[in-house]
């Protein structure tokens, strides 16, 4: 388990990359209604929020990491025409915030929270707006005002070209988990870990990557779980399967006496005689090893496997929440669905249509293995 950690990182990172980036989608914007926006752009606040949210910030702002500062030291703003990129706190200028160079001045200045775009408009020369201060300067800040002012002397904005991060340590320019994940292990590199193939399933939708994330964690919202934190009694922890035991995470999705069926049922759909672990590490690696140790073989069990575990999920939150109970024959339906698309999506020559994907999940597979 000691990439764990690593792992854990690079993929927050990921989700703070498109948290960036992708300020266009659905979830970027509910995300500034909750949180607010600066510079057009989501605010990142410590401390407030979600688990989640509040996890995304600390990456963000490399609270308590390994290597201190590993995610703001690898990424830089191209400047285009300055609109969503924020003057003192984002490395546009020489990598480094302005914030960061000249502390002192960004204390003092009365303009924070601003772009470089309204920077710019408000002029950054020798006598220009931009150099508005709390109290009178001392000479020697005037000195820092100067070396700033000719930093700024060269740069010109391109008007209707946007603004965008680079991430300095892979050639696309995007964050890319694994490459986040190399850099924060450089040396010794063990692809062999439990973690490790979940690297590459990009493919599935980001909900079903945090959902993983948090069963690996164990802060999924079991019963166990939520008696831990006092939000149920003590006599209120049964398995919402009704099957008498406890709910714990390992119960529930690999010993339950009614979800642990629907592993049975899926071995048999794939022609696989096998008997799978109780454990959620063991079964893992059991499950996604069905087909042999190939990268692409563990790639298309993996999302087998992941697609099995939310769907139990989904289901026992139906239950939970609606009481509403899905026969196991439902689920298993429900799991050949969703990894027919989660694969389209994954594997151009995966071209196979769904009623034969049904019948012949092997054959399928063996394509694109
Ligand atoms: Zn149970």
């Amino acid at each position: 388990m000691k990439r764990l950690r690593e792992f854990n990182i690079s993929l927050l990172g990921k989700w703070v990359w498109r948290v960036m980036e992708e300020r266009e989608s659905l979830w970027n914007l509910v995300l500034r209604a909750k949180y607010g926006e600066v510079g057009g752009r989501v605010r990142f606040c410590d401390g407030v929020g979600s688990i989640w949210w509040r996890h995304i910030n600390q990456i963000r702002s490399d609270v308590g990491m390994v290597d201190s500062r590993w995610m703001v030291d690898n990424i830089v703003r191209k400047v285009g025409d300055g609109c969503t990129t924020l003057f003192w706190e984002d490395p546009w200028l020489l990598e480094v915030p302005l914030a960061v160079s000249f502390p002192r001045l960004f204390d003092l200045s009365i303009y924070k929270a601003v772009t470089v775009r309204e920077m710019f408009m408000l002029g950054w020369g020798v006598d220009g707006g931009v150099w508005r201060w709390r109290r009178r300067l001392f000479a020697w800040e005037e000195g820092l005002v100067g070396e700033c002012v000719e930093r700024l002397a060269n740069i010109v904005l391109q008007v209707h070209t946007d603004n965008r991060w680079v991430w300095k340590l892979h050639s696309s320019h995007c964050y890319t988990v694994h490459s986040a994940y190399s850099y924060l292990t450089t040396v010794d590199i063990n692809i062999t870990e439990d973690f490790t193939q979940f690297l590459w399933i990009i493919t599935v939708p980001l909900k079903v990557n945090i959902f993983i994330w948090r069963l690996f964690l164990n802060r999924l919202a079991t019963k166990d779980n939520l008696y831990k934190r006092n939000v149920l009694e003590a006599t209120n922890v049964a398995c919402t399967a009704l099957c008498g035991k406890e709910e714990e995470r390992d119960h529930l999705f690999f010993q339950c006496d009614h979800y642990g069926r629907l592993w049975l049922l899926i071995s048999n759909w794939l022609g696989i005689a096998t008997v799978l672990s109780g454990d959620l590490h063991t079964h893992v690696n059991q499950f996604c090893a069905l087909r042999g140790f190939s990268k692409n073989s563990r790639i298309a069990f993996t999302i087998i496997w992941i697609s099995v575990l939310f769907v139990i999920w989904k289901d026992r939150n139906r239950n939970f929440f609606q009481n509403h109970f899905g026969h196991l024959e439902a689920l298993l339906e429900r799991v050949k669905l969703q990894t027919y698309w989660w694969l389209k999506a994954h594997y151009i020559l995966f071209t196979f249509d769904y009623p034969f994907w049904r019948q012949h999940p092997l054959r399928c597979l063996q394509t694109v293995l």
